[in-house]
């Protein structure tokens, strides 16, 4: 999808890929291949490049400061990428820089859980510091032993983690703002991420009903963390709404974020491009919303691969469905992979909402999810 972006502005892409077939590999003609845990590697990307930039967060700090002392431009620079990449550092910047977060303590011993539920209060949330991804890594628990167990299972297997309070929220929300070298930031309406099981399954933009001045807070929090922490590129800042009506910090992601994939069709710049423009250094584009409402799905890998092929599941969309918008990746479906996401642009939620979850669902499952038959009539 960053490709895309890059073709339009007469930019093009290498790609470090481990596969030939990974997505972002499959769309370009430069692929590098090889790990990016490997310096050798990550330099071979490098070489020449006019900045060198992420569509992950895994790419290890100390490779890229060598990186960085070689000369290469990486942006976002690891300097800033690390509060993407261990949420204990980033837990810990937060709040020095008095933004609101979860009440958090490291767990170096099991025993640390004790004092830290004598404190909050609250059930606990065991989460690994480095590595998450979709709820992964995230352990909501309901009682002192569960979280104890949890904790001495990780800390037994050398995993370091740490304890917060479970939040209770009305929902959760993101912002995400672009910010570029030169300074300037641009921040998209607020939206809603809708989850199911750690993972995000539909995207709401704008967040409905939020109040004005919840969404300029949002917006300014997430424009202040993008200056104060020095981020190039984009900076999607993932809040809770909480039960009161204030927000908290729950995680940071410094790259095209699922939260943003409704900018593709929903706004007049979309997040791929507004990286690049970023990364580049460019003026950044314009983050209105074209339409009243945009929802995005997630097209979810069904439990069982249907036996129709993703061809035909489209004809059938597009013949139902013809303004359903389909960005596919190019991977093999699993149960509960990101396969694609499915965006439909309109003016009434309930009737958007309802166009973009039957389409990813059909796409996923080759079910409609009101039993409609196609060759019924
Ligand atoms: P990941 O790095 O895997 O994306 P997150 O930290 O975003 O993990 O957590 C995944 C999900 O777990 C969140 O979207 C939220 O639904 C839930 N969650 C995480 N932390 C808390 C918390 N402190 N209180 C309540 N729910 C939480």
């Amino acid at each position: 999808m960053t490709h895309q972006a890059a073709i339009a502005l007469g930019q093009t892409l290498r790609v470090l890929a481990v596969d030939s077939d990974e997505s972002a590999a499959q769309v370009t003609p430069d692929v590098v291949l090889g790990s990016h845990t490997d310096i050798d590697a990550l330099r071979r990307a490098a070489a020449g490049a006019q900045v060198l930039t992420f569509d992950h967060e895994h790419v290890p700090t100390e490779l890229l400061e060598k990186l960085q002392a070689e000369g290469v431009n990486v942006a976002p620079p690891p300097q800033a990428l690390i509060h993407a990449q261990d949420k204990l550092v980033m837990r810990r910047r937060l709040e020095a820089l008095g933004a609101p977060v979860p009440r958090f303590a490291a767990v170096d011993d099991v025993d640390d859980l004790d004092d830290f539920a004598r404190r909050v209060d609250a059930p606990l949330v065991l989460k690994t510091i480095r590595g998450g991804y979709d709820g992964r890594g995230v352990i909501l628990t309901t009682d002192l032993p569960e979280a104890r167990e949890a904790a001495r299972r990780y800390l037994a297997d050398g995993v370091p983690v740490l304890v917060e309070e479970r939040v209770a929220m009305r929902r959760e929300l993101t912002a995400l703002v672009a910010r570029s070298p030169f300074g300037q930031g641009a921040a998209w309406p607020v939206v809603e991420t809708v989850q199911r099981d750690g993972i995000c399954v539909e995207v709401l933009a704008p967040a409905p009903g939020l109040p004005d001045e919840v969404g300029a807070a949002a917006q300014e929090l997430a424009l202040r963390l993008a200056g104060e922490l020095g981020v190039v590129g984009l900076l999607a800042v993932e809040l809770f709404e909480t039960a009161e009506g204030g927000l908290m910090v729950n995680e940071l992601a410094m790259r095209p974020h699922n939260s943003g994939h409704w900018t593709m069709n929903g706004a007049v710049t979309s997040q791929f491009e507004q990286h690049l423009r970023a990364v580049l250094d460019y003026p950044l584009g314009d983050t209105s919303a074209i339409a009243p409402v945009t929802v995005m799905a997630n097209v979810l890998g069904a439990p069982q691969t249907p036996a129709m092929s993703m061809d035909e599941r489209l004809h059938h969309l597009f013949g139902r469905i013809p303004d359903a918008r389909v960005h596919l990746y190019g991977k093999q479906e699993r149960p509960g992979r990101k396969l694609g996401h499915v965006n439909v642009v309109g003016s009434d939620l309930a009737v958007v909402r309802e166009r973009a979850g039957r389409a990813a669902h059909w796409l996923a499952h080759a079910q409609w999810t009101d039993g409609w038959d196609g060759h019924a009539d």
